[in-house]
């Protein structure tokens, strides 16, 4: 790793993608600084805690009223560091947040009230439980850029309302983004040592894993995705991992191809295909094939490519040339053996050095990198598949696992087929947006990741789980104390006889045995 000198010295910027523009720089924090922000949020965690759900709800309804107020600038602001359409960010980011907010408001309570565990051991029915939730205390939270509000901002509203602290090292591309997070955030209510920014690259990220934070959520790329789990490991820092897909949408023969055509052309070119869960490989049935791609090429033309701001783009620029490469890559090495690029398939230099025209590609094959490496650009591929056997192979033929789609005009048909998709999340008629479900549990298997954000399984992530038991009978010598010798032994078996053996008869005759095991007396 890096030393703290070499770290301090590093800079990034935030720069508009669509023009070019930097629109500010910033030192990274070194590991000094998130050393000292993450004991800043351990002294301060407790008296967050202490506060009690319903104040912590009180401080995100503020939070939810202040986003709500200032909804356009934040929209804009995105679009200016990440460049999707303004409306897009209007509707996956700050809508997303304030239903998560919604979300939040409407269910911590509930699920921070301690638990009852019933139970049905005989042997123990002197015993009460419940399972307490209690915050882990800091949570580190490492972002992205591709939505640099909603991923960061669901994540940290989940644990702040859990009751704790939280350090977020955002993208090197969206600091902006995530400062206003946290401004808003304070304005609300937050303490600032409770929610802190720590802008950086990964260096910075790799100082947050190695500090003393209790929690990390991660959300990224594979590849640092798994370095990440590597140092995590070394002390067993419990880890959400949120990684890359490589989503398969299904197109059955019997679809509606005017409907599923829109929808792929969405689902692989929003936010210029740089979304986790976009359509990365579209399969479609040998009977609709033609129709489906003849109706994503009309639809593809008439799309408009421009700066985000500009309210007549559908498609904005892509974040860095380096994303634009890869895509790039994709298509030429599909188009080298053999697939047809019948529309787009290259730069659009008019408009920038990072934009890319939205491109359909058909006839693709499993040998090429765009159906198995993650593209993250505005590129839809499509192969066709004979029998729903062949397109469920194909739909796990991948290392990843973190959504798709199944279109279908038979519902039963399309959920049977979604339950035999390895994935963390399938939708049946419709792909993506089931991000936008606060309640819907968001996040994958194989390479996609490890456990989950957003809905209650994501509150979940951000407590540590607690078994409290009190004795109802504290004076009692309990059974199963010393005091063994032959009759105990006589006295369990005819126990393990009442409770489990097969048949009234046998279970009387363990009763009888039984009998006087509770008056038996213990050392
Ligand atoms: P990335 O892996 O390059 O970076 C993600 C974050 O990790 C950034 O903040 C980065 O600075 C930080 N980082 C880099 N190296 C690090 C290290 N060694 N230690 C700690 N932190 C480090 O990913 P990206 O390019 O920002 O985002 C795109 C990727 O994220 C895609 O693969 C996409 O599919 C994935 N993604 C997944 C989800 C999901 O919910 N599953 C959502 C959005 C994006």
């Amino acid at each position: 790793m890096a030393t703290d000198l070499q770290i301090a010295a590093r800079k990034v910027a935030s720069t508009n993608p669509s023009t070019g523009e930097t629109l500010r720089e910033f030192e990274c924090a070194s590991e000094a600084e998130v050393q000292a922000a993450v004991a800043r949020a351990r002294a301060a965690q407790p008296k967050w805690s202490e506060l009690g759900a319903r104040r912590r709800v009180a401080t995100l309804h503020e939070f939810q009223n202040l986003l709500h107020k200032k909804k356009s600038d934040i929209a804009r602001l995105i679009t200016r560091e990440a460049g999707k359409p303004y409306v897009e960010a209007l509707l996956t980011e700050v809508l997303v947040v304030l239903d998560a907010a919604r979300f939040c408001i409407e269910n911590a309570y509930s699920f921070l009230r301690d638990e009852p565990v019933p139970h049905r051991n005989l042997a123990m029915k002197t015993k009460a439980g419940r399972i307490l939730r209690e915050p882990y205390g800091v949570i580190g939270v490492i972002s992205p850029w591709n939505y640099p509000f909603s991923i960061p901002a669901v994540e940290t509203l989940a644990a702040l309302v859990t009751g704790n602290a939280v350090v977020l090292k955002p993208s090197e591309f969206t600091s902006l983004v995530a400062l206003e997070l946290a401004s808003l955030l304070q304005a609300a209510g937050v303490p600032k040592n409770v929610f802190q920014v720590l802008v950086g690259d990964g260096a910075t990220g790799a100082a947050i894993i190695n500090s003393e934070i209790d929690k990390l959520i991660f959300t990224g790329s594979v590849a640092t995705g798994k370095r990440v789990a590597q140092i995590a490991a070394a002390r067993l820092l419990p880890i959400v991992l949120e990684l890359g897909g490589k989503d398969p949408m299904l197109v059955l023969d019997d679809a509606d191809i005017e409907t599923a055509s829109s929808g792929a052309v969405w689902g692989a070119f929003a936010n210029a295909g740089q979304a986790c869960l976009s359509v990365e490989r579209c399969y479609v049935h040998r009977s609709p094939y033609d129709r489906f791609i003849k109706a994503c090429v009309t639809k593809t033309k008439r799309l408009r490519v421009g700066n985000g701001l500009d309210a007549e783009s559908d498609v904005g620029p892509m974040i860095h040339e380096r994303q634009l490469r890869i895509a790039e890559s994709h298509v030429e090495d599909a188009r080298a053996r053999g697939a047809r690029v019948l529309v787009g398939g290259s730069r659009l230099p008019g408009l920038g050095p990072n934009f890319y025209a939205p491109t359909v590609v058909a006839d693709v094959t499993h040998e090429m990198r765009i159906m198995r490496e993650e593209t993250f650009g505005p590129v839809l591929p499509i192969m066709q598949f004979e029998s729903d056997d062949e397109a469920i192979r194909l739909a796990n033929d991948s290392e990843y696992g973190l959504a798709a789609s199944v279109w279908t005009r038979d519902k039963a048909r399309g959920e049977a087929l979604a339950r035999r998709i390895t994935a963390g999340s399938v939708m049946v008629n419709d792909a993506v947006s089931c991000f936008g479900i606060s309640e819907a549990p968001h996040g994958g298997v194989k390479s996609s990741g490890l456990g989950r954000t957003h809905g209650r399984l994501g509150l979940e992530e951000m407590v540590r789980i607690k078994y409290l038991d009190s004795d109802r009978l504290p004076g009692m010598k309990k059974v199963w104390w010393y005091g063994y010798g032959e009759s105990f032994s006589r006295q369990m078996e005819g126990f393990l006889d009442l409770m489990f053996a097969r048949g009234l008869g046998a279970r009387m005759r363990g009763a009888l045995r039984s009998a006087g095991i509770v008056t038996k007396g213990k050392l």
